[in-house]
């Protein structure tokens, strides 16, 4: 029976794999090994029970008696914790999600595969992090990362077959987001409420804001480098409203391989879960005719900052995407709890950048989970007084 470990269980993408688990046959098919959550202990403690867990880990200490509690009766296990999270990914595993949200998803996807696990990633906040890391741990190990973003998935499967040499191009896909259509001079008082408004998927909270500042895009060029080896000239992005076409491989003799499908996350899940066949998936089928047109747009770089920015910290290299994703977080945050507006977010993140890369290590090729660590956590403080500043002076 194919053993698995499903990280961020109680989250979006979490939920929509237990989803396809179960569908599949549950417990009769898949034999789960740790379900991890945050502070949804009830939920935790459900998919536990209809997965027949062996362990439910959740984030905080301070809710392992809830946790024990709602497992009462249960042959499933409890703990709580960090360290209890990362420890849930030494138990040997075949094929494990990663689905926790931000950076505290890279030391259990990184323990995972250096265990040789099968990693289906939808923390993309790892990558962008710690990617060499990441790939230079799976290749040491035999192990696998397969990817789950959609955007990555699509070209994971157009590329099937193909000689990266033969790749011209690749161009990932944006919906643009929530506030894709507000005028520029707008944006600056966009709400959490408004960002949330995305108009084709349904998605985490914290994801979804990073959709209509392209925050989410920015980091997934980053990844496309990652998982890819391409060179960042070579990563387009293009605003597509419908979100049909999920991204596009460029070859050189010109042809482009595109992926199709509705815009549902449970087809990059469960690409992953049955990789490398497919099988069925509750996925509603695309009607072409009733479609009728598909539009594409340029992206405006001075209303998505992200999008240079992401390049810069591409073309820094070495801790850069550690230092970027950590201000990142942090500027979400301030946005999230109201201390800075929406078009801040971008400002915040270019500041750690610029004091960072003035000689605080940030261009440092040392990829040692340590060195990533430090630069996450001296970047949070950073980001923490640029944002102290802007609220002072806005
Ligand atoms: P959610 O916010 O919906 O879920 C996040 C999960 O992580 C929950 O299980 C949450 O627990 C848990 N969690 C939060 N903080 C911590 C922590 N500090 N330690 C341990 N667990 C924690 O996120 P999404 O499912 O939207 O996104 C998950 C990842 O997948 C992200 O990296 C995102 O970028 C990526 N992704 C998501 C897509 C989507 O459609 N949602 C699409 C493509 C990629 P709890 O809820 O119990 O508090």
């Amino acid at each position: 029976m194919r053993r698995i470990s499903i990280f961020g269980a109680t989250g979006s993408v979490g939920e929509q794999t237990v989803e396809l688990v179960l569908r599949a046959g549950g417990p009769e098919v898949y034999h789960t090994v740790a379900l991890t959550g945050g502070r949804n202990i009830a939920r935790l403690a459900e998919q536990a029970r209809a997965l027949r867990a062996e362990l439910a880990v959740c984030a905080d200490p301070a809710d392992l008696p809830a946790l024990r509690e709602a497992l009462a009766g249960t042959a499933t296990g409890a703990a709580a914790g960090a360290e209890a999270i990362a420890g849930a990914a030494d138990l040997p595993a075949d094929w494990v999600m990663s689905a926790i949200v931000g950076a505290a998803g890279l030391v259990p996807g990184l323990r995972a595969l250096s265990h040789g696990a099968t990693l289906a990633l939808a923390n993309k906040e790892s990558l962008v992090t710690a990617g060499q890391l990441l790939v230079s741990t799976a290749e040491s190990r035999g192990a696998r990362i397969l990817p789950v973003d959609s955007e990555h998935s699509a070209i994971f499967q157009a590329l099937i077959g193909e000689d990266m040499a033969a790749v011209d191009r690749i161009i990932l896909t944006a919906s643009g987001g929530a506030l894709r259509d507000w005028p520029m001079e707008a944006l600056a008082t966009a709400t959490v409420k408004d960002a949330l408004a995305h108009p084709n998927w349904a998605m985490g909270q914290r994801i979804t804001i990073d959709s209509a500042s392209m925050f989410n895009k920015a980091l997934e060029v980053i990844e496309t480098r990652e998982y890819f080896g391409i060179d960042p000239e070579r990563i387009e992005v293009i605003v597509h409203p419908e979100s049909i076409v999920h991204s596009m491989v460029g070859f050189r003799d010109g042809a482009i391989m595109a992926h199709l499908g509705s815009p549902d996350m449970r087809h990059p899940i469960g690409y992953a879960l049955n990789w490398p066949t497919r099988a069925p998936l509750p996925v509603a089928r695309l009607d072409l005719a009733q479609l009728s047109t598909l539009t594409f747009r340029a992206p405006d770089l001075a209303r998505y900052p992200a999008l240079r920015l992401a390049r810069e910290v591409m073309a820094i290299r070495g801790l850069a995407g550690a230092a970027f994703n950590a201000a990142k977080e942090v500027a979400l945050d301030g946005f999230l709890d109201g201390r800075i507006g929406f078009m801040d977010m971008a400002g915040v993140v270019e500041t750690v950048l610029d004091r960072l890369s003035a000689g605080e290590g940030l261009g440092k090729d040392a990829m040692g989970l340590e060195d990533v660590l430090a630069m996450d956590h001296l970047a949070r403080v950073r980001a923490a007084e640029a944002i102290s500043t802007t609220g002072r002076t806005a």
